[in-house]
């Protein structure tokens, strides 16, 4: 059959993201399928089961999850679920002696991040975050072309990431505004392809952050997690990024870096599809025609490879606890209107 050889992966949290991007991505796998879903809403849960040709006997609950350790048909467990809840979840599918592929932001704390690592290394089992934008095509040749040299000595990154939240009128939306559930917000949920960007262009990682936040406390959205805020990141080769995040601009994910030699503008940078490259200089400027690809294929079939081959994933649970401890000293760099050393 067309799937033999594929590993299974289990999906965890049968939400927007996880039915409308993830789920139908695995078409365009080679190395992945899936083969169980773990859901709180049962009846969602048959549905998409019978949709993707899942087992009956392989559709979990959260109560029963630990259970998924005597399916051989998984091999890797997929957390799609609100950020506090990610913890939990991949030290569960470690115990029960599954790789683990967890999305952004990795946890709300740098104390859950390490227990998430602990646990995988002590079951000897693949952890890797989600990291998209390091499976994507024109992240992809940004790096290269800046690590060729293409741009001259890096000077400085603007990146920017904003969306408007509906709590009340998109479910998605709802736990984002609880900070239990969250751990924050806009630099949490978006904020955070700035701060990833900023490290994979560099390369380097940074020395000192700085930041504001300024949210509108009676907007109900914004009582518990920040709406605005801006941070800037110092490089130790010297490179100076200025971020911003925010919940109540419109759609915005770009990024650009400015070398001594010329630009590369990514608008978007971190969207789902349809990115667009544009480097420049004083002579004038080009658009590097690229071919789009599956970033969420390519993504799956990097955990499947790196569980079937016991390779270390090129976005492992480590890359993750580094942008939650960056996240923390935004925070608090915000709160102390102080510069944080890192
Ligand atoms: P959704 O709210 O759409 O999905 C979350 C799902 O988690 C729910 O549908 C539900 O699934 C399950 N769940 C379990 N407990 C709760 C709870 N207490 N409150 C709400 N949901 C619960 O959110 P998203 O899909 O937008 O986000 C999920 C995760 O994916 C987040 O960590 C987010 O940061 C990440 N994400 C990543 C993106 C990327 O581009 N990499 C893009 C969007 C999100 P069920 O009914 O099956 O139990």
């Amino acid at each position: 059959p067309a799937d033999s050889g594929k590993l299974g992966f289990a999906i965890v949290g049968l939400g927007k993201f996880a039915t409308q991007q993830i789920m139908p991505s695995f078409k365009d796998c080679k190395h992945a399928r899936i083969t169980a879903l773990v859901s709180g809403s049962p009846d969602k849960a048959k549905k998409l089961a019978q949709e993707y040709g899942v087992a009956e006997k392989s559709v979990y609950s959260y109560e029963n999850f630990n259970s998924i350790k005597d399916n051989p048909e998984v091999d890797i467990v997929y957390i799609i679920l609100p950020n506090s809840m990610h913890a939990e979840y991949t030290i569960r599918a470690a115990q029960a002696g599954k790789h683990v592929l967890c999305e952004k932001p990795m946890a709300t704390s740098v104390e859950d991040c390490e227990k998430m690592i602990a646990a995988c290394n002590k079951a000897g089992k693949k952890l890797m975050i989600a990291y998209r934008a390091h499976y994507e095509p024109f992240n992809l040749d940004a790096m290269e072309r800046i690590r060729k040299g293409e741009l001259g000595k890096l000077r400085a990154i603007t990146s920017d990431h904003g969306r408007p939240v509906k709590p009340t009128e998109e479910k998605a939306d709802s736990w984002r505004v609880v900070k239990k559930l969250a751990g924050g917000g806009s630099l949490m949920d978006i904020g955070i392809y700035a701060l990833n960007a900023c490290r994979y262009l560099t390369g380097e990682e940074p020395v000192e952050v700085t930041a504001q936040e300024y949210s509108d406390k009676s907007d109900p959205r914004f009582k518990e997690v920040e709406d605005n805020i801006h941070f800037t990141l110092r490089f130790p080769s010297g490179v100076l990024a200025s971020c911003t995040s925010s919940y109540s601009y419109s759609e915005v994910k770009r990024g650009r870096v400015f070398g001594d030699k010329a630009w590369l503008d990514l608008d978007p940078l971190s969207d789902y599809y349809e990115h667009n490259m544009k480097i420049g200089d004083d002579k004038g400027k080009e658009e590097p025609k690229l071919k789009e690809g599956n970033q969420f294929a390519a993504e799956l079939d990097h955990m499947a490879e790196c569980a079937r081959d016991n390779k270390t994933p090129k976005t492992p649970g480590e890359e993750g606890l580094k942008d939650v401890r960056y996240i923390m000293a935004i925070y608090e760099a915000a709160k102390k209107g102080k510069a944080v050393k890192v």
